[in-house]
C-alpha cells in the first residue's frame, strides 16, 4: 500500500477551475507535489508547464500531468472534471452529465487503497458528493464537497461592502444547497461579534428587511451573473478550494460549511448539503451544531427535500 504524501493533491479535471484550483494551491506553500489529470492529457500537460514556468516566483514544487496510477499516495484528490453552467442553466440541469462524468471517474480511482480525503467541487456539488460517497465506498467523513463555502464568502463579501468592513470581520454562513435552494443564516450573523442588524445601524443602514432580501438574492445570483458575464467563475472557487485544503493538510480543524451526508442535525437525514463542520486531516471530525429561527429550519428542510428527491431519480 503506498505511503500518502501528507503534502501532496490530485486535480481531476484541468478546465478553469482545475487549473485556477492549481494556481492557488502552488502559491499557497501547502503542497510539494500536485498531479493534473484531465480526459485530454495535451490539456494537463498544457497546464502543467504554464504552472511551472511561474515556480521560480512561488517556491519548489513539483507539478505534472499524470494518470490514475498516479494519485493512490496523494493526501486529497479534487474533482473538478465535468461540463460547466451554459448561461441560463441551474447547477440542477448539469446533473445527468456531470453524474456519467463522475462515474467514468471513480471506479477508476482505486479507492479501497485511496487513504486520503476527496474533495468534489464539480456542480451539482451536493448531488455529487452523495454519488462519489455512494460510487466510491469510502466513510462519509472522507467525501466533501466544497458545498457552501464560496456562497459564504460571497454573502460576507456582500455585507462587507454593504456596511463599509472588511469582510474577514463578517461572521454569517450561507448552508444547505449549493444553489438556489440555500439559506442565509441571518439570526446567528455577527459583525465582531455585534449582531447583524444591531451592526447595520451603526453604519446607517435601518432597512433591515430590504437589504437581506437584496443581499441573500445577490448572493444566490452571483454565479449566474459572472457567467452570464464572463462564462465561467473560477478565482472564487480556487480559493475557496485552497481554504479547504488548508484546513485538511494542515489539520487545522477548522469550522467550514463544506457539503457532507448529514446523519440528523437539524433532524435531517440521508442527504448529502452544507452545515458547518470541523474539517481537518480525518476530513470531517464532527458535524458543529448551529441555531437556525424556524423559517431558516424549515427552509434547510426544504432544501433537503429538493437534493433528496432529485437523489431519489437518479439510477447510480
Ligand atoms: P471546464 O469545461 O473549463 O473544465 C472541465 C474539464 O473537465 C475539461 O478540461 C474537461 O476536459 C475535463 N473533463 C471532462 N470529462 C472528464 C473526465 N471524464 N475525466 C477527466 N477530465 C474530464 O469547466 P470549469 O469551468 O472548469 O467547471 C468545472 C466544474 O466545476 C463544473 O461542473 C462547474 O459547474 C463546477 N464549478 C463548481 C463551483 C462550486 O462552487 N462548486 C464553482 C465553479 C464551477
Amino acid at each position: 500500500m503506498p505511503h500518502v504524501n501528507p503534502r501532496k493533491i490530485a486535480i481531476i479535471g484541468c478546465g478553469f477551475v482545475g487549473s485556477s484550483c492549481a494556481f492557488a494551491l502552488m502559491q499557497s506553500g501547502l503542497c510539494n507535489e500536485i498531479v493534473l489529470i484531465d480526459s485530454s492529457y495535451a490539456r494537463a500537460q498544457g497546464e502543467a508547464l504554464d504552472l511551472n514556468h511561474g515556480m521560480t516566483f512561488a517556491q519548489p514544487i513539483t507539478i505534472y500531468a499524470g494518470t490514475y496510477d498516479d494519485i493512490q499516495d496523494a493526501a486529497m484528490v479534487i474533482i473538478t472534471a465535468g461540463a460547466a453552467q451554459e448561461p441560463g442553466e441551474t447547477r440542477l440541469d448539469l446533473i445527468h452529465k456531470n453524474v456519467g462524468i463522475l462515474s467514468s471517474i471513480i471506479p477508476q480511482m482505486d479507492t479501497d487503497n485511496f487513504k486520503g480525503i476527496l474533495l468534489i467541487v464539480s456542480n451539482p456539488v451536493d448531488i455529487l458528493t452523495h454519488v462519489a460517497l455512494q460510487l466510491s465506498g469510502l466513510p462519509a467523513h472522507r467525501v466533501i464537497g466544497s458545498g457552501t463555502v464560496l456562497d459564504s464568502a460571497r454573502f460576507k463579501y456582500i455585507l462587507g461592502e454593504h456596511l463599509g468592513v472588511d469582510p474577514r470581520n463578517v461572521h454569517a454562513r450561507i448552508i444547505g444547497e449549493h444553489g438556489d435552494s440555500e439559506i442565509a443564516v441571518w439570526s446567528s450573523a455577527t459583525v465582531s461579534g455585534l449582531p447583524i442588524h444591531d451592526f447595520c445601524e451603526l453604519r446607517g443602514h435601518f432597512e433591515h428587511e430590504e437589504a437581506m432580501e437584496r443581499i441573500a438574492e445577490d448572493v444566490k445570483n452571483a454565479a449566474y451573473e459572472i457567467i452570464e458575464k464572463k462564462r465561467a467563475t473560477y478565482y472564487g472557487i480556487a480559493m475557496a478550494v485552497k481554504r479547504i485544503c488548508e484546513a485538511v493538510l494542515r489539520d487545522e480543524k477548522s469550522v467550514l460549511p463544506v457539503s457532507h451526508y448529514q446523519d440528523g442535525s437539524q433532524g435531517i437525514t440521508d442527504v448529502v448539503l452544507s452545515m458547518p463542520a470541523l474539517v481537518g486531516a480525518e476530513g470531517i471530525e464532527c458535524a458543529v451544531p448551529l441555531e437556525l429561527s424556524d423559517a431558516e429550519a424549515a427552509a434547510l428542510r426544504r432544501s433537503a427535500d429538493t437534493l433528496r428527491s432529485i437523489m431519489d431519480s437518479l439510477d447510480v
